[in-house]
């Protein structure tokens, strides 16, 4: 695994352009970086410079948040990262929040996990805003493998199927997992 934090300062030519290749509907990793983008699906410039929010994150996701985002800009629809990565002292503190806010671990776990199973503190979620960006992003994050994955969090994406494949079906809430 390499280190988020430093391929997201830079990201490296060739990770782009696995994700632009993929954003094409090719097939991950098979592309030559000089392939042509395939007819039918637009596919935003490469960027030098990722997105604000997505330090810390997995790679892939930031990547492909960030291509997400700039296409949305270029429609006009707002889109922020709310929450990205997250620290375990920090997705500590928010459970531990959680349990005084809900009063049990099985009605918190509804909306906040523990460190050790949240998707934010493995750098593999993103939380958006506005509601308008996150149902842009709803419905065409799946261009980039970006999908909405619970029922009752709008805000909540993951890299959760192949670029320009459908997404799978949400689940009620983060205590389905
Ligand atoms: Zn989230």
């Amino acid at each position: 695994m390499i280190n988020p934090a430093r391929a997201l300062s830079r990201p490296t030519g060739v990770t782009a352009a696995i994700l632009a290749a993929a954003a094409t509907g090719l097939v991950l990793g098979a592309a030559p970086a000089t392939a042509a983008p395939a007819a039918g699906f637009p596919v935003p410039p490469l960027t030098e410079v990722a997105a604000a929010g997505t330090e810390g994150l997995d790679p892939l996701l930031a990547l492909a948040y960030t291509m997400a985002e700039q296409e949305a800009h270029a429609q006009g629809v707002p889109m922020s990262i709310n929450s990205g990565y997250r620290t375990p002292e920090e997705q500590r503190a928010m459970w531990e929040d959680g349990l005084r806010t809900y009063g049990t671990p099985e009605e918190t776990r509804r909306w906040v996990l523990p460190p050790e199973e949240s998707t934010h503190v493995t750098g593999r979620a993103v939380d958006i805003a506005p509601r308008e960006g996150a149902a842009w992003m709803e419905a065409n994050g799946n261009r980039w493998g970006l999908c909405r994955t619970f029922d009752n969090e709008w805000w909540h994406f993951e890299l959760a199927t192949l670029p320009g494949t459908g997404c799978p079906a949400r689940v009620p809430d983060a205590a389905h997992r």
